[in-house]
């Protein structure tokens, strides 16, 4: 596989074409907006200045990575000819669907198509394909150049040597990845959420602070970041639809997410894309600062 498709040009979709790119691969960036793929580009050039600051690439390497990709606004345009489509559009499962059908119809039938949904089920996406055992579910992390995880989902009807190559091209792009069956949250979100959602339950019932469930989650457990900040990080209106997938999916309510993590994501407090969450973030200040209603 040298020729690949990045369809979504948002956060995830410029970092997958980055790492694809500087892996010497041909990469056509697909976005519906202009804008996405102009932001994308400037995002990728600024991410590589970066890692050549750090002396990590070369500046040649730097603009090999930019001459390998291509930008598309048109979908059949920018799937002609490739191996391998990555889809990383908006999380949105009648979105996904109509992608993956018309994925379908405007690729040779040979192509792997993946998808980086978060909490899609990849057998649902699979199954609006002819192709249910080319489908697979390639979750990569954000940032994506920086996290080494792949986390590699087999549909229901995936087969083996489909799920090969996409391991084996994983690593080839110098990451780790790891196999898991298609079930609700795989298992990255599967763990992870339900530990973001007690520790929004602890703080909900006055367990703890802010600063406490976060400062006992670092110190005790060696997490980088506690669990309310990176909740912030990953969005609180993801966490809550990742938590609604797990709720329904498995119908057990130990999944049910937190009153409160509704009521923020009602308010329109999102985390840092919002700019306040469980804590508050100005432009330009790299200190944490608990938001003013979990203030004691
Ligand atoms: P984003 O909102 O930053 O970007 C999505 C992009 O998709 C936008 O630029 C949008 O214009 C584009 N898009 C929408 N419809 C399209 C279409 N029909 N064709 C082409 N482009 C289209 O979203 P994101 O955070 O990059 O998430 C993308 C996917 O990655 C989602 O499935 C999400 O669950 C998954 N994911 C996100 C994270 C994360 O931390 N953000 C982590 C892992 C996986």
């Amino acid at each position: 596989m040298k020729n690949i498709a990045v369809i979504g040009a948002g956060t995830m979709g410029n970092g997958i074409a980055h790492v694809f790119a500087q892996t010497s691969y041909k990469v056509n960036l697909i976005d519906v907006s202009a804008e996405a793929l102009k932001k994308a580009m400037a995002t990728i050039e600024k991410n590589l200045d970066r890692q050549l600051a750090k002396q990590a690439i070369t500046e040649d390497v730097k603009q090999a990575a930019l001459r390998n990709i291509t930008t598309y606004s048109d979908v059949k345009a920018g799937v002609n000819g490739v191996d391998l489509v990555v889809e990383a559009a908006t999380e949105n499962v009648d979105l996904k669907l109509k992608i993956f059908k018309d994925l379908d119809e405007a690729c040779a039938p040979d192509v792997i198509l993946a998808t980086n949904t978060s909490s899609i089920s990849i057998t649902k996406i699979a199954s609006v394909t002819k192709r249910p055992e080319k489908v697979i579910g390639m979750h990569f992390m954000n940032p994506v150049p920086v996290m080494k995880l792949v986390e590699v989902i087999r549909g229901y009807s995936t087969n083996d040597t489909v799920t090969n190559k996409i391991m084996h091209l994983s690593k080839d792009l110098g990451k780790i990845p790891v196999e898991v069956n298609d079930y609700p949250g795989f298992i990255a979100n599967r763990i992870l959420m339900p530990m973001i959602n007690e520790a929004i339950y602890s703080l909900y019932e006055g367990v703890a602070g802010v600063e406490e469930i976060d400062t006992v989650m670092k110190l005790g457990m060696a997490h980088p970041m506690g669990p309310l900040q990176l909740a912030d990080f990953i969005g609180l209106d993801v966490c809550l639809s990742i938590l609604n997938v797990l709720h329904q999916g498995f119908g057990n309510p130990k999944y049910a997410p937190c009153p409160l993590l509704v009521n923020m994501v009602q308010a329109g407090h999102k985390g840092v894309k919002s700019g306040n969450g469980f804590y508050v973030y100005s432009a330009g200040s790299k200190d944490l600062v608990v938001a003013e209603r979990f203030r004691r």
